[in-house]
């Protein structure tokens, strides 16, 4: 009992000591990257799981909510693929995730399809009659350097009049959808299907989720000022592509939201000048939603705001950071620097104009100084089911806290 007092007193005083605390880092990231929190996106309530971990993380943390909730709920519209999903070429079974994705545009589709290949040259004497039952394959076998666009344009728009397409790729990139097709779009890896394939067996069924209920989730810590510096992350990720295909989103956005907390642990110790204001956004993927929601809405008053960071893919660091905005705010880049100079942090800082590139972005375009910052180097994984927390290595992590934690020490 008594050893167990000390070992939680230890670390309870470990916490508090330092800025970083690496082991609440891991132990944050890996829950949000777990099966357990499902992608979270909008399958089985990936999104809710999310949310109910950070709110218990502010709230041990004393972290103390905006008014009488954590949660700020909005809704948003999104097609998902909740049931089990179903796909061979040829007799050959691929794993959604792996081999193939669903286009998340895509609408259902039950049953035993055959591919037909056209080339991009025999469009140009007609478009092809009676595809309506066909699966089709575009081949380009021309030397035009558009030849991807098109064939995209004349897939999502369904042009050949197809139930569906075939759409090869090197790489697999998920991309969430807020409408829906009557067809079907599969985005298959070029390397594991025949150059003619000849038949297909499929069944997928899409759930339009119309005015889905989601959240973002704040929380704040009373400084010696009014005036607030935000930190902002969106949570959501892709979730799932039917039940095996997890998008678990570690370094989009677990990253982000595991460097909100630990800034939450720091400065819930250490009293901070400004008060410090985090926003944690739902719907990020889907087009800012959460974050747009929030600037139209906003639960302080926006010309409080001093300044805004947004952490987005903040895993890696190898090559140093990279600030959006920051050919903006000179003055507040030259803070920065001057304090990574000094210490060292980051081998790099990056300098980039503005970007609608996350979720800075609606702050920003209503007059809010703000920063969008990501780190460089390392991990490549992107909206695909290897963005695990044991691809991050975590490079920059304490140091980029460190950095934001001497900003607001230096900043008046
Ligand atoms: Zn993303």
């Amino acid at each position: 009992m008594m050893k167990q007092l000390f070992l939680l007193l230890f670390s309870v005083l470990t916490i508090a000591a330092f800025p970083q605390n690496m082991d609440y880092a891991h132990y944050v990231l890996n829950n949000l990257g777990s099966e357990d929190f499902k992608g979270r996106g909008f399958v089985g309530g990936g999104d809710k799981t999310a949310a109910g971990f950070i709110k218990s993380q502010l709230d041990s943390l004393g972290v103390k909510p905006v008014g009488k909730s954590y949660f700020q709920p909005f809704t948003l519209t999104v097609n998902t693929f909740p049931e089990k999903i179903f796909l061979s070429v040829d007799g050959k079974e691929l794993i959604p995730g792996k081999d193939f994705l669903l286009d998340m545009h895509s609408g259902s589709a039950d049953g035993k399809f055959p591919v037909k290949t056209v080339t991009l040259s025999e469009l140009k004497s007609g478009i092809p009659k009676n595809l309506k039952k066909s699966f089709v394959l575009l081949q380009n076998d021309t030397q035009d350097k558009d030849a991807a666009k098109t064939i995209r344009s004349i897939v999502y728009a369904n042009l050949l009049n197809a139930a569906g397409y075939l759409l090869p790729e090197d790489k697999l990139v998920n991309e969430p959808a807020t409408e829906v097709f009557k067809h079907v779009v599969i985005k298959v890896k070029s390397n594991v299907i025949d150059s003619l394939p000849k038949v297909i067996k499929i069944t997928a069924k899409n759930k339009f989720l119309k005015n889905y209920q989601t959240q973002n989730v704040f929380g704040y810590i009373q400084g010696k000022t009014d005036s607030f510096i935000v930190f902002s992350a969106h949570y959501d990720h892709l979730g799932k592509l039917g039940e095996r295909a997890t998008f678990y989103g570690a370094n989009d956005n677990g990253s982000g939201v595991t460097m909100l907390l630990n800034l939450a642990n720091y400065f819930t110790h250490h009293s901070p000048h400004y008060s410090i204001l985090f926003m944690f956004f739902s719907g990020e993927e889907e087009g800012l939603l959460g974050s747009f929601y929030a600037a139209q809405h906003p639960v302080v008053d926006l010309k409080k705001i001093k300044f805004l960071f947004n952490l987005d893919m903040v895993g890696t660091g190898q090559e140093g950071i990279q600030i959006v905005n920051s050919t903006v705010f000179k003055r507040e880049t030259s803070i920065l620097q001057e304090i990574n100079d000094k210490n060292h942090y980051l081998v790099k800082i990056k300098l980039r104009g503005p970007a609608a590139n996350s979720d800075h972005y609606p702050f920003y375009d209503k007059g809010v100084p703000s920063f969008f910052i990501y780190t460089l180097g390392g991990s490549k994984q992107y909206h695909n089911i290897y963005d695990k927390p044991d691809q991050l290595s975590l490079f920059a992590f304490p140091n980029l806290v460190k950095l934001l934690i001497g900003f607001e020490k230096q900043y008046q």
